[in-house]
């Protein structure tokens, strides 16, 4: 049974994610700092995993999309142009009674403590979300710089030099996945929002009058992924259009793709038209011509450009949120279950151990080391198991999420083969040595 919309299936995650080694508290030892998370083996092995399919998926995969890995720190005009220093910040209030900070927008009553209820609130003040350094050796307003807020504006920037790099026409993207910072006011809900993350972004340049069509496109693109390689059903998805007074100015559409995480609804996802804004600005700000000129058309104009926009943290929450169920084991005494135990019923193309192998006596060790380094050279993200019962390493691969185990027996010697323990049916299969690599892929829906 789905463990999800129950109360304190956070509460669960969060504890067997520090237990398992997924997501813990940035510098636990000094007490932790509040909205930095750090990612232990299996936690850094999904998140690379997300990170490398996004990728499969948005560039490698399409002839159109190019990728960028630029700096965290830009120069500081980069902002100034982007409307960041101006105007990226959140209304926030302190409440007087318990001193407990909050954001105004995220509040129900804006006149009441969410925290203590108390009314003897400071009045809403503006407060900005950059993350301020210094570049040299003097710390002075001339030496400010900023930690980027969104990997995206480095793309605009960058656009002349990817595009003629490239060998690119319109249409066509630019990908890029890195860290952004955001002084969040209230970081909360375990990773959901932090003050470090990182972002998963691609900017689509085309003609004007084409831009609903690939608006639509890329809206569809991203639903399919979701669906296709995260399992994200229909129950746990949904878009919510921006409506006339949510859009900025000079968008035409914006959406949300929204998860239903155990704490409720939240963006995912933004898909956003973000018309000829972000090209025109760094024209304005550099002096530099943002223009493409159209061979076909015999003119030049700037492109309009469609967003899709993802945070890798938060991709990761909802795999987990999504994948966490508690249910019965198969060990069975007199026909009685036994025990209880939690699975992670991750995808297996994301997986952190997408195989575990597990000889049944150490006597068996040096053959199944054979399969496994075996099974490691396709590909597959592998883990060599001979600790403990046999019963107890199969509890630990699947609070880890590993969807197939291989279990290597004393028969294996002489048949040439081994059984596939499937993580959710936990039902068995006894496969020919020389079949396993292929029935794996075909199980865990490949490698990436
Ligand atoms: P929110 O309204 O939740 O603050 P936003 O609309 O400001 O988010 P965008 O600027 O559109 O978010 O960022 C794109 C994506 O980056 C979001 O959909 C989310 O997945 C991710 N993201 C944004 N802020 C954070 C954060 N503080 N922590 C983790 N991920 C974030």
């Amino acid at each position: 049974m789905a463990a999800r919309g129950e109360r304190g299936v956070m509460e669960k995650l969060v504890s067997l994610c520090k237990r398992r080694g997924f997501i813990f508290q940035s510098s636990e030892i000094y007490g932790g700092i509040n909205g930095f998370w750090d990612y232990g083996p299996y936690g850094v092995a999904l998140k690379r995993a997300v990170e490398a399919l996004w990728w499969r998926e948005m560039v490698e995969f399409r002839d159109n999309v190019e990728g960028l890995d630029s700096t965290i720190i830009c120069h500081p005009r980069v902002w100034e142009a982007s409307g960041h220093l101006d105007k990226f910040g959140d209304m926030m209030t302190d409440c007087r009674s318990c001193k407990a900070r909050h954001r105004v927008d995220q509040m129900e009553d804006p006149s009441k403590c969410p925290n203590c209820g108390s009314d003897d609130l400071t009045p809403p003040r503006e407060f900005n979300l950059m993350m301020k350094t210094f570049v040299g050796p003097v710390f002075d307003e001339d030496h400010a710089a900023y930690l980027r807020a969104e990997t995206c504006q480095p793309i605009f920037v960058d656009f002349h030099q990817v595009r003629i790099t490239g060998r690119q026409k319109l249409p066509f993207g630019i990908a890029q996945i890195g860290k952004a910072f955001r002084n969040e006011i209230n970081p909360r809900n375990f990773t959901f929002r932090s003050r470090e993350f990182s972002q998963m972004e691609m900017e689509f340049f085309c003609k004007d009058e084409d831009s609903m069509r690939w608006f639509e496109y890329w809206r569809d693109e991203r639903l399919r992924y979701y669906r296709e390689f995260l399992g994200f059903g229909e129950d746990v998805l949904r878009i919510h259009d921006h409506g006339p007074g949510e859009l900025a100015h000079y968008a035409k559409a914006a959406l949300d793709i929204e998860f239903k995480f155990p704490f409720g609804w939240g963006e995912l996802e933004g898909v956003h038209h973000r018309g000829t804004w972000d090209l025109s600005r760094h024209q304005e700000f550099s002096g530099e011509s943002m223009e493409y000129f159209d061979q076909e058309a015999n003119s030049r104009y700037i492109p309009t450009c469609v967003e899709t926009s993802v945070g890798v943290d938060r991709t990761v929450l909802a795999l987990l949120c999504n994948a966490y169920a508690e249910d019965t084991a198969e060990t069975k005494k007199e026909g009685k279950c036994e025990d209880e135990r939690v699975v992670m019923r991750l995808p297996g193309l994301v997986a952190p151990v997408q195989v575990a192998v597990l000889p049944l006596s150490k006597k068996l060790a040096e053959s199944a080391e054979k399969l496994y380094r075996a099974i490691r050279g396709r590909g597959f993200r592998s883990e060599f198991d001979i600790t403990g019962s046999i019963g107890k390493r199969y509890r630990r691969q699947d609070e880890i999420g590993t969807p197939v185990c291989v279990t290597f027996d004393f028969d294996s010697l002489e048949d040439g083969a081994v059984t596939l323990r499937d993580r959710d049916s936990m039902g068995q299969e006894r496969v020919a040595l020389s079949a396993v690599g292929d029935v794996l892929s075909k199980r865990l829906g490949g490698t990436l």
